[in-house]
């Protein structure tokens, strides 16, 4: 380096340091891109290792949930959809077993809130016929929906998604977001 290279450098480095004493963003940090905005405000990421811990994650959301809520439940078959809902739902006091609807579309289940849960695997897309049969489902429910990819437009927006993951034979990954601070 040379005399003037050095001062160049020195001189460098004290602006970087006065940057950082004035607790200002060095010209480097202000170019960089803002981080970005989420609106996401429960963001719960757990692991756990049984279908009972499962159960008892729902049984925590379901506290926070209120009649119109719609939850929406994804991940591949054998993920703990289903069990994530009967979780939640005994939870809601629902006393009848709490079974995969696969072949029927939906459940509603008596309890002080009426619970709903619909499972859209079988549906390719919804059109207006079948929406008229489906919304009776969210009418005073909390309504879990899983694949409610395959609903589209239609379903009404959830106040929660879950998504569950195999990690292995008895633990899953389960993520909660929502708008919301559910206080989870
Ligand atoms: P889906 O509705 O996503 O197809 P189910 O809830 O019907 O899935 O089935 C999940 C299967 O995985 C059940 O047999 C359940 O006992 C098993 N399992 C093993 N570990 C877990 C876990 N940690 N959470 C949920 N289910 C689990
Ligand atoms: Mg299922």
């Amino acid at each position: 380096m040379t005399k003037v290279q050095q001062i160049i450098h020195r001189s460098k480095k004290s602006l970087q340091s006065a940057y950082v004493l004035a607790e200002l963003p060095t010209p480097n940090e202000a170019r960089a891109p803002a981080p970005p905005v989420s609106d996401t405000i429960t963001s719960l990421d757990v692991v756990t290792g049984s279908p009972e811990e499962t159960e008892a994650l729902a049984a925590r959301l379901a506290g926070r949930l209120r009649a119109g809520d719609v939850v929406a439940v994804s991940g591949e078959l054998g993920a703990g959809k289903t069990t994530f809902v009967r979780g939640a739902a005994r939870a809601l006091g629902v006393r009848e077993p709490v079974s995969s609807p696969t072949f029927t579309i939906g459940h509603r289940y008596d309890a002080p809130v009426p619970v709903a849960h619909l499972d859209l695997y079988r549906l390719a897309g919804i059109d207006p016929e079948e929406w008229g049969d489906l919304e009776p489902y969210f009418d005073g429910t909390v309504a879990f929906v899983e694949w409610p990819e395959h609903g589209g437009e239609w379903l009404p927006e959830a106040r929660a998604t879950v998504t569950l993951n195999h990690v292995d034979e008895s633990h899953r990954q389960v993520r909660i977001d929502s708008e919301d601070d559910l206080g989870l």
